[in-house]
């Protein structure tokens, strides 16, 4: 019997995740099907019940629903319980776990794909929302010699940096204006992208060898990618973090890796 998932949003249509995942389910010669639901604002515990009823083995979930996920599932993994939302969800028969493949999907990319190692490196991490949570833990765990969290609402990213007490002494807070550069890697987890706005930080953030990444993805560049490349940066979109979050997932699910590359590539040539 082919084993059915899903990615659940609101709203979903314009989502990549069928696409990618069907390639991926191609290349390894997997017998899967993978669609598109879209669940009632009010409605995501229901959703995810009819899928548990109907076989589904397992499911993506997208905004808005990250948070509600990490409550509703009954076991979480240690990121997504660090993340405290959850972007995959597997039906294993046995209840429902809550995974967040978003952070480990962005560190592939930027090591992996953008080649650039975050070892001994100085980050400085661009919002404290649902997706700069998600980023942090696999973010300490590549190693990096300093982060820095810099938010509009600075007490968010205060509490945020709290939660990780553990990793005090390589986690620092900033104002947008404050924060002290050069950094080797800057992520824009920030939504400000979305109303073509910029963090407004100093020029000063940038250095001859930065590499900036901003999450959001689109079929041009980002007004924060224009601002980092005007100041010498290489640049980047989320498009390679969804295309590896997604490979993340189907592995979890499937216990098989799919390789990425070509997927990127004809996701960005259709872009
Ligand atoms: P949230 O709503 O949880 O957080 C939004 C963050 O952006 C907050 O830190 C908020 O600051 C900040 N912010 C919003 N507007 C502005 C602004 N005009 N100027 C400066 N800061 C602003 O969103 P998410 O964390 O879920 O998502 C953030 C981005 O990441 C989105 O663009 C999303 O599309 C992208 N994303 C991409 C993924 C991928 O696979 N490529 C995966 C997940 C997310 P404050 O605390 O002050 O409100």
């Amino acid at each position: 019997m082919t084993d059915r998932y899903c990615v659940i949003g609101n709203p979903i249509a314009h989502s990549k995740s069928p696409r990618i995942h069907g390639q991926y389910a191609a290349e390894l010669g997997e017998d899967i099907q993978y669609e598109q639901c879209l669940a009632p604002l009010d409605g995501f515990a229901a959703t995810v019940a009819r899928l548990v009823s109907e076989g589904y083995k397992g499911a993506n979930v997208t905004v808005p629903f990250k948070l509600e996920a990490a409550r509703l599932a009954t076991r979480l993994t240690a990121r997504a319980q660090a993340a405290g939302a959850v972007n995959t969800l597997v039906f294993d028969g046995d209840g429902i776990v809550g995974d967040n493949t978003d952070g480990v999907g962005l560190v592939a990319d930027i090591v992996r794909n953008a080649g650039v190692s975050l070892t001994d490196k100085r980050v400085l991490l661009l919002g404290a929302g649902g997706a700069a949570r998600g980023a942090l833990l696999p973010l300490l765990d590549a190693g990096p010699r300093q982060i820095v969290i810099a938010n509009r609402t600075l007490a968010t990213a205060e509490a945020l940096v709290a939660e990780f007490a553990d990793h005090a002494a390589r986690l620092a807070v900033s104002g947008f204006a404050d924060v002290e550069g050069p950094f080797d890697v800057i992520i824009n987890a920030t939504s400000a992208s979305l109303d073509a706005a910029v963090p407004p930080v100093p020029a000063s953030v940038f250095g001859p060898d930065t590499l900036a990444l901003d999450m959001m993805y689109g079929n041009k560049p980002t007004v924060f990618m224009d601002f980092a490349a005007g100041h010498g940066a290489a640049v980047r979109d989320g498009l390679g973090m969804l295309v590896e979050q997604a490979a993340e997932a189907f592995a979890l699910w499937r216990g098989k890796r799919p390789g990425t590359a070509h997927v990127l590539a004809s996701m960005r040539q259709s872009q």
